[in-house]
């Protein structure tokens, strides 16, 4: 049996019946990391010694049948994840000899499950990219093809499950992290609504707009680290204070009514976007044809203000941002330059070392943005806008249940090919920033692989707090597939 191979959902079951053991998982899924992650680069920080004394004492657990659902499961979590005694340093080389005192929350949880940590995973600085071109470490690549990039920045996490070497992962996204890499690296990643799960120990980029989610091989393993993941935590003002739904139930709810009854809005201003591909237009058309096949009514929609996410968000996200890394300037955590003279140089010495490229444009955005004079004109101006794009959002859920669109208009590019223009970079995130920028779910499912085959997912995204319309709907679309993507073709080393 190809241990590697196995779901969540799969090992789980193994687990319990005794027919495996956690140490064996781990020890297949470790492995793998260390014959094939020198070509992949999806980690930063793998512990082996850890992990196997995680497996040890979950196999101790499920032997006397205490076990809970991640009991002995091999997670990998992007490394801008607080992990206790664990170096994370946020793909940036101002963090490179950070260890955190504490877990964040999401840790804490599947560490109370005793889930095993299988390592810390590569990642465009501080969550500032589409490609994880942006690690201060190295480049990640994509497992169905090493001269691509797997996405970003949740690159390492969506690799790192493409490539089998975890049964699923965490992400964060902020403007498309968990399900654009999702999407080019042929898994499943569900952004879930602003506040459903903590962001304590979360490095914040943009506040308003980050979140934590899984990134797994199904749908099914999604629900299920949903399960884990969500509801309010005191240590996160902006926690919501929800019901948690059972998430696997969504799944029974499509085994039942197929998807009868369900619509979906496909808006009209998102397919005539500049640059879109005509691969992913067919994708997407016959993607639409499966959900209509399953009882989905298709209606068109509007989302009059789409023209305007792009330059929006990245006027909010860089303010955020330029304000939350503020904190690191040589005092208080990482890195510190000490051949300074005073205080002043040495705060600029060491942020010009410590920072990449990328994070000092977007300093220097927000900076600029929040300084008195242009605030208004702004920050005040695109926070108005974000309020005109959630409108957009509300009206569009009176008419349907959710929102289906293509993840990013172009499948995974070469490796270097849009490192020197950021416009691109940035435009390339034209479907998945309204998500967040209107604070509502958004599940990304693998749907189809170009003729150069690297794969293409849809999205789905959904009213706030109906993660399960998502699921439902994803599960669907996924059994319909039949997995069409034929995992089997991945990561050709295989
Ligand atoms: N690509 C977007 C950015 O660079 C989104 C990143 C994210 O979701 N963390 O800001």
């Amino acid at each position: 049996m190809d241990l590697h191979a196995l779901t969540i959902a799969k090992a789980q079951k193994l687990l319990a019946s005794g027919k495996i053991s956690s140490v064996e998982l781990t020890r297949s899924l470790l492995d793998r990391v260390h014959q094939y992650d020198d070509r992949i680069g999806a980690f930063i920080t793998v512990d082996d010694d850890q992990a196997l004394s995680q497996a040890k004492v979950a196999d101790e657990i499920i032997a006397k049948g205490d076990q809970a659902p991640f009991t002995g499961i091999p997670i990998a979590l992007k490394d801008l994840l607080c992990t206790q005694g664990v170096k994370t340093t946020c793909g940036s080389k101002i963090l490179g000899n950070f260890v955190p005192q504490y877990d964040a929350t999401v840790v804490e949880k599947l560490k109370k499950e005793n889930a095993v940590l299988i390592g810390k995973t590569n990642l465009d600085e501080f969550g500032m990219g589409s490609s994880t071109e942006n690690s201060a470490f190295h480049l990640t690549r994509n497992p169905w093809n090493e001269a691509y990039v797997p996405g970003g920045s949740s690159g390492g996490s969506a690799a790192a499950v493409a490539a089998r070497f975890c049964c699923g992962s965490l992400g964060t996204d902020t403007g498309g992290s968990i399900r654009q890499p999702a999407s080019h690296c042929g898994v499943v990643g569900l952004k879930p609504t602003y506040g459903r799960v903590s962001r304590f120990g979360l490095v914040s980029y943009a506040s308003s707009l980050d979140q934590i989610g899984p990134i797994t091989r199904d749908v099914t393993d999604a629900a299920l680290m949903m399960n884990l993941i969500c509801g309010n935590d005191p240590k996160d003002s902006t926690s919501a204070k929800v019901d948690v739904p059972d998430f696997t139930q969504a799944l029974g709810q499509f085994e039942k009514n197929s998807l009868k009854g369900m619509k979906a809005g496909i808006p009209k201003e998102y397919l005539g976007v500049e640059g879109i591909d005509p691969e992913v237009v067919t994708m997407f058309e016959q993607a639409t044809k499966i959900l209509e096949s399953l009882g989905v009514e298709i209606v068109e929609i509007s989302l009059p203000h789409t023209q305007y996410v792009v330059a929006t968000y990245y006027i909010i996200a860089p303010c955020e941002a330029s304000s939350n890394l503020a904190r690191f300037d040589g005092v208080r955590y990482g890195i510190r330059d000490y051949s300074s003279q005073d205080l002043i140089e040495m705060y600029k010495k060491t942020k010009s070392q410590g920072f990449g490229p990328e994070v000092q444009r977007r300093i220097l955005i927000g900076t600029y943005a929040l300084s008195a004079g242009y605030y208004d004109a702004y920050y005040g101006r695109a926070s108005q806008v974000r309020t005109l794009i959630m409108e957009d959002f509300s009206r569009a859920f009176d008419q349907c249940d959710f929102i289906l669109s293509p993840v990013a208009p172009t499948p995974a590019f070469k490796i270097g090919e849009n490192t020197g223009d950021p416009l691109t970079m940035y435009l390339s995130d034209i479907f998945t920033l309204s998500a967040n920028m209107a604070g509502v779910p958004g599940i990304s499912v693998p749907a189809g692989v170009t003729a150069a085959g690297l794969p293409m997912g849809i999205q789905m995204m959904g009213k706030r707090f109906d993660e399960m319309s998502l699921l439902r709907a994803g599960f669907g679309f996924e059994r319909a597939l039949d997995n069409g993507i034929d995992n089997k073709t991945a990561f050709p080393v295989l």
